[in-house]
């Protein structure tokens, strides 16, 4: 739908409650798959592996192999749960999920079905500005991701009008857990910021576990979004629609709101949303029409036979349970509260992603106002240009270092930049680049002294103005000596011995 036939998003929400239900898949990084023992692609330590080379006979789906399950996954998909504030089923089974297509071998996919590991969670999540919503979790199941398809030749990457598609079975049996919240109600005009947001809490919760690397970018963490319209004052739920594999936090939120408007503009002209799922186009900014769904689509799921039940011991859940990590939304107004960061202050650091390595710059002993400058600023700055990911630019030890040289006054913030980028480019610790580049600021005051002395000398006129009152004068005697230092001097120091030098020489 052309962006001028959708209906205004205010005038969308006068007349329509918008219903949300969100389905995300995170990967687990544990070192070998699910079910056999294949190095895991999710992992970094396998990330970026040639095509079909992390791969088992039971990935394939040979005949005779036979899947275990793997016990990492599920202590990882028992924290997961309990994180999400659900219930760990007692026993939980896996079931086969029958459907033909060419990334997945055994033509079934295992997953779980009506017994998955655990159900009835709820999730604080806080949204920009600081507005608090508890989402109500369905469920979280294991299962096992497909491979990956790549269609080539067409002009859009996908199956229509490709010439031919290459398929890549590394990923086939990655761990899988599936988080299915019940619909999310009473959002209204801010259900597209709550979708991005609890998805963003999801990436929070998997990395303060440490159980993925939960980069959407690479597909660690993949959103369905489904969304419906319910005209005010009905009870009846709407026809929802689901848009899929939407891959990145921001189009979560437009992904949301162009529903919104798109079924809005729909049903206001007396017509009906169909049941299907959608297709996110980044490029132009809307969903696209994908395949009808309807609720019973039938899988001819069955329990999985070659698998016992996964029942876990109350030890076991008692010890992850006390393992737990604090709940991003808490963490988030202690940290901030900590720090004493305004809203947008606040909003600038956890947007970018960097509330772990400023929080932990912090703990290594830099002032939060100086971690997150360092951090939002100059490094991201850096990474921008380099196309490289920030957070591996450099340690939060070394942010912090930098930060204390300032602090003593060995660095300007000129000379602390430039000892950054050496930081980045792998010269070592700041102080180590320091040394070797000779970086430190002069702080000798006999050597400034000397330059500003010639300097005076070799200008006699701006001593004059100096001396006859006129201090803007000064300028081009600082300049003269912050070069002769190479920029190495603090200028505020400078001036002030310009001054009094001017006053003092005969
Ligand atoms: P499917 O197999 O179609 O993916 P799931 O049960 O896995 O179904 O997920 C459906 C998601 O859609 C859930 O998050 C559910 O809460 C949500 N949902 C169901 N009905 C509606 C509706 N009418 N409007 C919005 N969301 C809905
Ligand atoms: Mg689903």
């Amino acid at each position: 739908m052309a962006r001028a036939e959708l209906m205004d998003f205010d005038q969308a929400l006068e007349l329509f409650e918008p219903v949300i239900g969100l389905e995300v898949h995170v990967e687990l990084n544990t070192t070998t798959k699910m079910f056999s023992s294949a190095p895991n692609p999710a992992n970094s330590a396998f990330h970026g592996a040639e095509p079909n080379t992390l791969v088992s006979p039971v990935c394939l789906g040979l005949p005779g192999s036979l899947p275990v399950v793997n016990g990492d996954a599920v202590r990882k998909s028992i924290s997961l749960g309990l994180a999400l504030g659900c219930s760990i089923a007692e026993s939980s089974r896996f079931a086969r999920k029958n459907y033909f297509y060419p990334d997945l071998a055994k033509n079934y996919q295992i997953s779980q079905y009506d017994e998955p590991i655990a159900f009835d969670g709820e999730l604080e999540v806080e949204i920009e500005g600081g507005k608090t919503f508890m989402i109500p979790i369905e469920r979280a199941h294991m299962e096992e991701d497909a491979g990956k398809l790549t269609h080539v030749g067409g002009s859009t990457g996908r199956i229509q009008g490709a010439e031919y598609s290459l398929v890549d079975y590394n990923r086939a049996g990655v761990p899988l857990v599936e988080i299915v919240t019940r619909p999310i109600f009473g959002a209204e005009a801010d259900a597209p910021a709550l979708a991005k947001a609890y998805v963003a809490t999801i990436r929070d919760i998997a990395i303060a576990l440490g159980i993925s690397e939960a980069r959407m970018e690479r597909g660690n963490l993949r959103c369905d979004a489904n969304v419906s319209l319910r005209p005010r004052g009905q009870e009846k739920l709407g026809t929802r629609t689901e848009t899929k594999n939407v891959n990145s936090f921001r189009s979560i939120e437009r992904a949301v709101r162009y529903e919104i408007q798109r079924q809005a503009a729909i049903l206001a002209k007396g017509g009906t949303i169909t049941q299907e799922t959608r297709h996110w186009h980044e490029d132009t900014g809307a969903t696209s029409a994908g395949r009808p769904k309807s609720d019973a689509d039938d899988y001819r799921y069955f329990p999985e036979p070659d698998l016992v039940p996964v029942v876990p011991s109350a030890e076991l859940i008692e010890e992850l349970r006390a393992a737990l990590p604090e709940a991003p939304a808490a963490r988030r107004r202690r940290l901030k509260g900590e720090w004493g960061f305004t809203d947008l202050e606040f909003q600038d650091v956890a947007n970018s992603g960097l509330l772990n390595e400023v929080a932990e710059t912090v703990a290594a002993g830099a002032s939060p106002a100086a971690a997150r400058k360092w951090w939002t600023g100059e490094l991201t700055r850096l990474a921008n240009a380099s196309e490289r990911d920030v957070v591996e630019l450099a340690t939060p030890a070394q942010v912090a270092e930098l930060a204390a040289l300032v602090d003593a006054g060995t660095l300007t913030d000129r000379l602390a930049r430039q000892v950054l980028e050496g930081v980045v480019a792998g010269e070592g610790s700041p102080q180590q680049i320091v040394d070797a580049r000779g970086l430190a600021v002069v702080s000798d005051d006999g050597a400034l002294i000397a330059a500003i002395d010639q300097a005076l000398a070799s200008q006699p006129d701006v001593l004059a103005k100096i001396r006859d009152g006129k201090v803007q004068a000064a300028g081009a005697v600082i300049g003269a000596v912050m070069k002769a230092m190479q920029g190495k001097a603090d200028a505020a120091r400078v001036r002030e011995l310009v001054l009094e030098r001017a006053a003092a020489v005969e």
